[in-house]
């Protein structure tokens, strides 16, 4: 199924984990992809040819840093340029830090609020213009389980998260008779870097082996006892980019085994 073919996308962080996997998934379904994401220069080199080859598309990478806002505006002048437009963009880049809030450093707060939630903003602002002018654009946050619910020790990241599906939830409402589309993915755990920082460290604290540490991270939240994969988010984006999925506007939708029913 190539029903992406002839579309560009830009996918932020998509040098690992849910990003890359769904950069995957958009040049499977034939888009042009712009990569974004911090990394070695040998290996993203790597990710460009391989995507390119396997999937038979073209691939550009921009390094923006997403908490520059003056970067992720050129980083789509950029993916125009280069590609021709930009029909497709995934905020996706995003970090972690737990803390008590009274002891959250500060200057994690907002480097968490800037790329997490504040990028978010600017890409949109920057890429929305000629979605609008050509009539067809889709515009995918992703957000997580801590979008729609809390747990202790991520107040930043908890309140970028809301705060990002609310921004989706206003950007669908100001396209909603247009043919743009902007919706939230909100995944639960899912394996990757960013989480296996969050086992590790369960496990020095509490002095347990990393599979008992992984284990006890999904009993306390996802149901399923299974991680969700960047492979089901890609698929899950590839659907909002579907026609099938034109009347799909606002909305955030958990891809969480469960854990936002409880
Ligand atoms: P990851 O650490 O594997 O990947 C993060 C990506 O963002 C990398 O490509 C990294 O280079 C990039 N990045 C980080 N800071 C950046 C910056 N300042 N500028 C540009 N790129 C930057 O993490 P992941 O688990 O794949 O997370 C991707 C998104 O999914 C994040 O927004 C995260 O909050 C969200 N999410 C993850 C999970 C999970 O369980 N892994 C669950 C819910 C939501």
């Amino acid at each position: 199924m190539r029903n992406l073919e002839g579309k560009v996308a830009v996918v932020t962080g998509s040098t690992s984990g849910i990003g890359l996997g769904i950069a995957h998934a958009l040049a499977r379904a034939g888009a042009d992809v712009m990569l974004n994401g911090f990394g070695e220069a040998p290996a993203i080199a790597r990710l460009r040819d391989e995507l390119a080859s396997e999937h038979g598309v073209r691939v550009g990478y921009d390094g923006a840093d997403m908490s520059r806002p003056e970067q992720i505006a050129a980083m789509i002048e950029h993916a125009t340029a280069e590609l021709g437009r930009v029909d497709i963009l995934v905020n996706n880049a995003g970090i972690q830090f737990t803390a008590p809030v009274h002891e959250f450093p500060v200057e994690r707060w907002d480097a968490i609020l800037a790329i997490n939630l504040t990028a978010a903003f600017h890409a949109i602002r920057a890429a929305l213009p000629q979605m609008l002018e050509r009539n067809w654009g889709r515009i995918v946050n992703i957000a997580s389980a801590h979008g729609l619910v809390a747990s202790v020790h991520k107040s930043a990241y908890v309140a970028a998260k809301h705060g990002l599906v609310g921004l989706t939830k206003v950007v669908a409402l100001e396209t909603a008779t247009t043919g743009v589309t902007c919706n939230a993915i909100c995944p639960g755990w899912v394996l990757t870097p960013l989480v296996q920082k969050q086992i590790d460290d369960r496990a020095a604290r509490e002095g347990i082996p990393v599979e008992e540490a992984k284990r006890a991270l999904l009993a306390e939240k996802q149901p399923s006892q299974e991680f969700a994969t960047p492979a089901q988010i890609g698929a899950l984006a590839v659907f909002l980019c579907s026609d099938a999925a034109a009347q799909i506007r606002g909305a955030a939708l958990p891809v969480d085994g469960g854990w936002t029913a409880q």
